[in-house]
């Protein structure tokens, strides 16, 4: 059980009554914003742990709700989107969000990225860097990883690319961000270099890289790292 405060900024009344219940049932504690302008102020007032916002509000965008906002907050926000166009993501994403959910979504896909945007946030101020990934370990601090007995040789890239999306473990990361971090800025757009790297780092760690479990591709927008506990 957790005693998180999530604030839910949605027109659709019966989106928010399945999300409070949702909430409810795991211990989190909800405020709900009907409108955009009303969000941002519930955003102030009540200085929530995590906000969901959707994407399509009757006043004003999401993406401007979100941007209000980060002008003053860090807190993790997961946008909900009708659209499944990935330039709206993308937009959103860029705008500041952590992650977004597509409707209609179930409760267990929800709380998973709940919970993912909130550990996220506990793992950054308590750092703690090591990931496995079914039988391979990595210790992104020491720059070492094996997998069952035998050591598991990464390159330095394979090591950035791991520890970027390891940065926002569970959550997706856009190719712009991952190219920017790993190549840098004049790299942005070359997303071959990604489809080459994940390739290879699904061929050292995953069980059926074909099939990734770990590494996984979020069609047109970037990549999302998952973890063992
Ligand atoms: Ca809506």
């Amino acid at each position: 059980m957790t005693s998180a405060t999530v604030l839910v900024v949605e027109d659709e009344p019966e989106i928010r009554r399945f999300l409070r219940a949702s909430f409810d049932a795991e211990g989190y504690r909800v405020v709900e914003s009907a409108n955009g302008r009303r969000g941002v102020i519930d955003a102030g007032s009540h200085k929530p742990d995590l906000a969901i916002v959707d994407l399509g509000l009757p006043d004003v965008d999401g993406i401007d709700v979100i941007r209000r906002i980060r002008e003053w907050s860090s807190m993790p926000v997961i946008v909900l989107s009708a659209r499944a166009h990935e330039r709206t993501k993308i937009e959103a994403l860029d705008a500041g969000a952590n992650d977004y959910i597509t409707k209609p979504f179930g409760v267990g896909e929800l709380l998973a990225r709940v919970r993912a945007a909130l550990r996220q946030r506990a793992r950054l101020r308590g750092g703690g860097n090591l990931l496995r990934l079914g039988d391979a370990v990595i210790d992104l601090d020491r720059r070492m990883a094996a997998r069952g007995r035998e050591p598991l040789h990464l390159t330095p890239i394979e090591f950035r690319l791991l520890a970027t999306l390891a940065c926002h473990l569970g959550l997706v990361v856009t190719h712009r961000e991952l190219l920017s971090e790993v190549w840098g800025p004049t790299h942005a757009k070359d997303t071959h270099y990604l489809r080459i790297y994940t390739k290879q780092l699904r061929d050292k760690l995953e069980a059926d890289p074909v099939r990734p479990r770990y590494l996984i591709t979020e069609t047109g927008v970037g990549y999302r790292l998952l973890a063992d506990e």
